[in-house]
């Protein structure tokens, strides 16, 4: 199946499905004849790399640079080892670059595209659900700073997206749990049919059924490409995507980064969402414990890490970049597949939330 992010002249198409790196022809008429770069890392090219060259075949010149796997590496050091290869190789402005890997990938490669000779074109094949359902689509790049995670980026859409589920089945179980912490989110954010179909089938979702994966997957990007679609640089509507994010945030943060997983993160924050919105009169009893059954089956925390008080959270929910003129902003759902921006957030409620949603 293919689906479009509509951006007048920078749109392009997802492709999602299964043997999908087998198929050039997807790929063929933008990368014939051109100088192509394949982006990824030292546990990504043993599996898939090969697929990969053979997929791209049809290019002009094709090399690929393997970089080390980990967030520690997305940074500037790291960027500029592609800057490195892409210079000597001799690659001009008509160059393609194409991330194999997860979000760490896509984003750099990515920034990557968006800053060589200002501007080049480039493909993500994103191997993570993760990527799949949200950093592969609409856009946004960078890497890191050791101040801050993505303080340094761009907007640069990408010219094709091809997900293939095939590519999820050596994903390591809390890799592959933690992007559905993601598939969940759109049910909650704005699509309360996809969330009961999440319901039903969440047992063979995290058995990693291709089909209704595939399914999923679609379900996702659509919801991500009307968003990304109606406001590509986030100056509205694209800050629901962020449901969950200001308390997972503050749990990655102060747990130090990798030891909660960005969706397991997410999955808690989801939760204390939730919770905060019953508080608040906006949700019944019955829709939290909806919530927080569909995160038990598949795997994913409902509460924060027991050793953060409210007093941890509170600063680190301040930094938010969504957070305006030193006001807290969040994400709140209405009901389930409606969710909206608030800023005037009861404090006393808050820390009423982040006490009963911690381990
Ligand atoms: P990741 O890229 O680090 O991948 C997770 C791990 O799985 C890595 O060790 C990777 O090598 C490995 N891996 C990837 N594919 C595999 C496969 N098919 N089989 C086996 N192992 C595989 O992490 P991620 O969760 O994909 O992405 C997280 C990054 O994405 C963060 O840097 C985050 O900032 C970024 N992100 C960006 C956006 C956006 O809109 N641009 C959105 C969300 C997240
Ligand atoms: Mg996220």
């Amino acid at each position: 199946m293919t689906l479009d992010v509509n951006l007048g002249e920078r749109s392009y198409p997802i492709h999602i499905g299964t043997e999908l790196l087998n198929n050039a022809e997807l790929v063929e008429s933008l990368v014939i004849d051109r100088q192509v770069l394949i982006i990824t890392n030292d546990t990504i090219a043993p599996l898939y790399l090969r697929a990969t060259e053979k997929l791209l075949s049809s290019a002009g010149t094709l090399s690929s640079l393997i970089l080390p796997d980990g967030e520690a590496f997305k940074n500037l050091t790291t960027l500029n080892q592609v800057f490195d290869r892409l210079l000597t190789l001799g690659y001009s402005r008509n160059c393609i670059l194409v991330a194999l890997g997860g979000g760490v990938i896509g984003d750099m490669t990515g920034y990557a595209a968006a800053s060589y000779q200002r501007g080049v074109d480039f493909i993500q094949i994103p191997t993570t659900l993760l990527a799949q359902v949200d950093s592969s689509v609409g856009g946004k790049t960078g890497v890191n700073h050791p101040l801050g995670k993505n303080m340094i980026g761009a907007f640069h859409q990408p010219r094709l997206v091809l997900a293939d589920m095939n590519s999820l089945k050596t994903l390591p179980d809390r890799e592959y749990a933690a992007g559905l912490a993601e598939v969940v989110k759109y049910g909650i954010l704005g699509d309360s049919e996809f969330f009961s179909w999440l319901e039903v089938n969440a047992e063979k979702l995290l058995a990693r059924d291709p089909v209704l994966l595939a399914q999923a997957v679609e379900r996702c990007c659509q919801n991500k490409a009307t968003i990304v679609a109606e406001d590509e640089k986030e100056s509205g509507k694209r800050a629901l995507l962020n449901l969950g994010h200001t308390f997972g945030h503050a749990i990655e943060a102060h747990m130090g980064y990798g030891r909660w997983l960005h969706g397991e993160a997410v999955s808690a924050g989801m939760v204390m969402a939730v919770d905060l919105a019953q508080r608040l009169g906006w949700l019944t009893e019955q829709d939290v414990s909806r919530v927080r059954q569909l995160l038990l089956v598949m795997q994913l925390p409902v509460e924060g890490p027991a050793e953060m008080a409210v007093d941890d959270y509170l600063p680190r929910m301040a930094v938010d970049k969504k957070n305006l003129d030193g006001r807290l902003r969040l994400i709140l759902p209405r009901s389930i597949g409606c969710c909206e921006m608030v800023s005037t957030v009861d404090h006393q409620l808050l820390c009423e939330t982040l006490r009963s949603c911690s381990a």
